[in-house]
């Protein structure tokens, strides 16, 4: 089979370049005369590996000093628990907006350690918008303030970062990292689990500025202390050596690619001939109003869920795959990450288009 159009929500599509190259350094790296995998992580050759992914990491992104990168373990869903548990010192109180799914989880783990005040929800619509917030609302007294920039599930964007003043914002950027040009130094803190934008599962990022590490209560678990894995540069125990060599390719290949700043415009002409296509379609429907939609993820529908289903299997067949909604909202989405190129969305608008006339 050849290579097909993988339009799944996380683990993605990754480079071909960068599978390429990663395949041909796969028995022996760097004329080391081994795998990345099978490299100690305290040899100097790692070393040299770790550190040139966090260098390009922060050229990308144009990390502030004052932050630190940590490349961790435990998904996105552990930063919910280390977030609160480092975080949580003066007020053990922080301000949420439910944008889906994902918050709900962030706020479900804040709740155990204090309190979780939800600002603002968009549960009454299925998550198809980004809610309003009105600044007066905001918490003075919050440790800090947590948002889901992209709804990976619901297929919707914050178009406006929210200033919180001297509460840290804290983003799960899971789904849109290196998507589009962020302001690192508006955020307290931004995570990230690798396997939508930046590499294969099993690796997180967290970006961290330096004034929020160091305060985490004596009886946090040592794994679970920013403070430990800054201190030693993400190397207190074994890192996910091979996701971070692969992280770091990706990190090459977006560069080479002209940065952030180049992806961000690839990113919205892919997303424009998406939503251009549904907003002219009588058969499809887009879901997410249109101010919020995400150039991430897409999600659409067919008049009925047996249409969705044929659709998604023709597809399939066509070398369109994994098409399907998320499994508690169902209909369709199409995941456009960094690594899907454009010929991909054209393809998948021919398919629908072709299916569309079919119907007619
Ligand atoms: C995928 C995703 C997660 C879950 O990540 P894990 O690495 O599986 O824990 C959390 N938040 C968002 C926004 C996601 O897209």
């Amino acid at each position: 089979m050849d290579r097909v159009y993988n339009f799944s929500a996380g683990p993605s599509a990754l480079p071909l370049a960068v599978l390429e190259k990663a395949q041909k350094e796969f028995i022996n790296a760097r004329n080391t005369g081994m795998s990345v995998m099978e490299m100690s992580h305290r040899s100097k050759m790692y070393l040299e590996i770790i550190n040139e992914a966090e260098q390009l990491l922060r050229d990308l992104m144009n990390i502030p000093d004052n932050y630190k990168v940590l490349f961790l373990q435990g998904g996105a869903s552990l930063q919910f628990s280390m977030v609160p548990l480092n975080l949580f010192r003066k007020f053990k109180k922080a301000d949420f907006v439910n944008t889906g799914q994902w918050s709900k989880k962030a706020i479900q783990e804040a709740k155990r350690f204090g309190v979780a005040n939800v600002l603002a929800s968009s549960e009454d619509k299925m998550f198809t918008y980004i809610p309003d917030l009105n600044k007066e609302d905001f918490s003075s007294d919050a440790d800090y303030f947590h948002i889901t920039p992209n709804n990976t599930i619901y297929g919707t964007r914050f178009s406006n970062i929210p200033d919180t003043g001297d509460v840290p914002l804290v983003a799960d950027m899971s789904s849109c990292i290196l998507s589009e040009d962020y302001d690192v130094s508006k955020f307290g803190i931004i995570y990230a689990g690798a396997q939508k934008n930046i590499g294969p599962a099993g690796l997180v990022v967290v970006i961290i500025r330096e004034d929020l590490i160091g305060h985490a209560d004596e009886s946090t678990p040592v794994m679970l202390d920013y403070k430990t894995h800054a201190d030693k540069g993400s190397m207190y125990n074994t890192p996910p050596t091979y996701g971070i060599y692969i992280a770091m390719l990706v990190f090459e290949w977006l560069k080479k690619l002209g940065g952030i700043k180049a992806i961000e415009e690839y990113n919205i002409e892919k997303a424009n001939i998406l939503y251009d296509f549904l907003d002219n379609s009588k058969l499809f429907k887009g879901t997410v109003v249109k101010k919020d939609r995400s150039r991430m993820n897409v999600p659409f529908v067919l008049p009925t869920a047996e249409l969705d289903k044929e659709f998604i299997a023709k597809a399939a067949e066509s070398g369109l795959v994994n098409l399907g909604g998320h499994r508690s909202v169902g209909g369709m989405r199409a995941s456009i990450y960094n690594a899907m190129p454009i010929e991909g969305v054209k393809k998948l608008v021919d398919f629908m288009k072709e299916f569309e006339l079919s119907k007619a």
